[in-house]
């Protein structure tokens, strides 16, 4: 590894900001967490002189930040690093240096595995310890040797990060969009038993009612409309209030919607043993709590569930979409669903069809289950042929394609308050989110970008929606 004179060199511990621009490739896979976490390491990196590229050859700071739910994440992990130290070699040729650094989920479950098997790799950072990237980056360029970091530190990175930046990502060139995620809750202490977020995310943590709040007024400072405030749990939140009690994420919700400019609230994901009382409350009160929810059931059969551990039953489920729907009548449901779970027998499978006919869900993600190593269902008899598990899902989706598409026909001819995000592929057209998370596309002057403008729905297609914008 060569050292360049335009870095700080010294403090280890005290990165200064550079004024030699470099450049930086940030790949997030997986869930909105990621994104998050991506877009707050390129802030970090853009105070220390990193521009984003998309180009990987173009990049002196390569981070791919991983998920682990999917089938076979680390090998995929792998492969790309093995694409990646080929364009290492061909910029060391021309004597460029590149910090390859492997951060999320997949680092803090393979740890220094990473660095043996990749030995292109410089830094492998887990999800609890990001906010010391900068730090880390300078590190393993001034000591010439690879970095893991995966503890769980005792102070929160949330403390640490800087403040929201007004560019997206940390790309100085990209203004922020007017739709922003703000984690609040991280972790999980459910132990659902395929599920590998209680060992890579830790156990469950809140932030402060109060800085969670401050992000949200810097966020709309730099002009955010929208906020999805995440968590793994988001509502098992119980971070401490201004009172210093602690806050459900009702109490959360009824508070950000105070926040002058603050215009749409969403919230994801949930599990349906934590939708308490106040939280339907909200859903019927609070008119900038957008009426959509992603609820996971997972399975339609009690034993699969009780041996998913998700302390539900297929009935306790229904009864809460009654409830829920009694709350909020025009709410868009979706769901996550895991097909071929060990000892899924076909009856069973068919509980899991006959609880989607009953619900009807506007949007769901469903999977074959795959096992994930150090999880209980990993060895659990009973696994499944691949061949059943494609079958179950193939006539899975077929089923909740249908509902999908029924859905947004039924919003055909109806007007919707939609919040312009982005300029769409053709000339003069922009496309923006329904209340109910659906992509609309129309034609409309690229001012409207980041406002919410009633817009007519004249055509649905399987995915998205398009209109004509109607004076406001
Ligand atoms: S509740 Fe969600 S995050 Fe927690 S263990 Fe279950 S599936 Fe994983």
């Amino acid at each position: 590894m060569t050292h360049e004179t335009d870095d700080p060199v010294g403090d280890a511990s005290m990165p200064r900001p550079v004024v030699a621009s470099k450049r930086l490739y940030m790949r997030a896979f997986g869930c909105q967490m990621n994104v998050y976490d991506s877009e707050r390491m390129g802030e970090q990196m853009s105070d220390l002189g990193y521009a984003e590229t998309d180009d990987m050859a173009d990049a002196d700071l390569i981070v791919l930040n991983t998920c682990h739910i999917r089938e076979k994440a680390a090998e995929k992990v792998y492969s790309e690093l093995g694409r990646i130290r080929q364009i290492k070699s061909q910029r060391e040729a021309q004597g460029k240096e590149t910090v390859v650094t492997v951060a999320g989920c997949v680092a803090q479950a393979e740890g220094a595995e990473i660095v043996r098997r990749a030995p292109a790799v410089d830094l492998v950072v887990g999800p609890q310890s990001y906010h010391r990237l900068p730090e880390l980056v300078h590190r393993t360029r001034l000591e010439s040797r690879a970095i893991v970091d995966t503890s769980f530190p005792e102070e929160s990175k949330f403390e640490k990060l800087p403040e929201r930046s007004a560019s997206r990502a940390g790309n100085r060139d990209l203004p922020r969009a007017a739709t922003a995620f703000v984690t609040v809750q991280e972790g999980c202490d459910k132990f659902c038993t395929f599920c590998v977020v209680p060992y890579t995310r830790g156990a469950e943590l809140s932030r402060p009612v109060a800085r969670i709040a401050d992000e949200l007024k810097r966020l709309v400072s730099l002009g955010v409309r929208e906020v999805t405030l995440l968590g793994q749990n988001v509502n098992g939140y119980h971070g401490e209030g201004p009172d210093g009690r602690a806050w459900t994420l009702a109490m959360l919700i009824r508070h950000l919607a105070q926040v002058a400019g603050i215009e749409r609230l969403r919230y994801t994901t949930s599990h349906p043993r934590d939708m308490t009382e106040d939280l339907l409350a909200v859903h019927r009160d609070e008119p900038k709590l957008m009426p959509y929810l992603h609820l996971p059931f997972q399975a339609g059969a009690d034993r699969i569930l009780a041996a998913m551990n998700r302390k539900h039953t297929a009935a306790d489920y229904l009864r809460l979409i009654e409830r829920i729907r009694s709350a909020r009548p025009d709410i868009a449901l979706s769901t996550d669903i895991i097909v071929g779970f060990p000892g899924e027998t076909e009856a069973e499978f068919k509980a899991t069809l006959d609880l989607v006919e009953d619900v009807q869900f506007a949007q769901a993600y469903s999977f074959k289950y795959s096992a994930r190593p150090g999880t209980p269902a990993s060895t659990m008899d009973g696994q499944l042929d691949e061949a059943v598990k494609a079958e179950r899902l193939q006539r899975l989706q077929d089923l909740l394609d249908r509902q999908q598409r029924s859905f947004n026909a039924s919003c055909v001819g109806k007007t919707f308050p939609v919040l312009f995000e982005k300029t769409g592929r053709r000339e003069g057209q922009l496309i923006g989110r329904s209340p109910y998370l659906q992509s609309v596309h129309a034609e409309a002057q690229s001012a409207l970008l980041g406002r919410i403008i009633p817009v007519e729905i004249m055509a649905a297609g399987p995915n998205s929606l398009s209109g004509a914008v109607r004076a406001a």
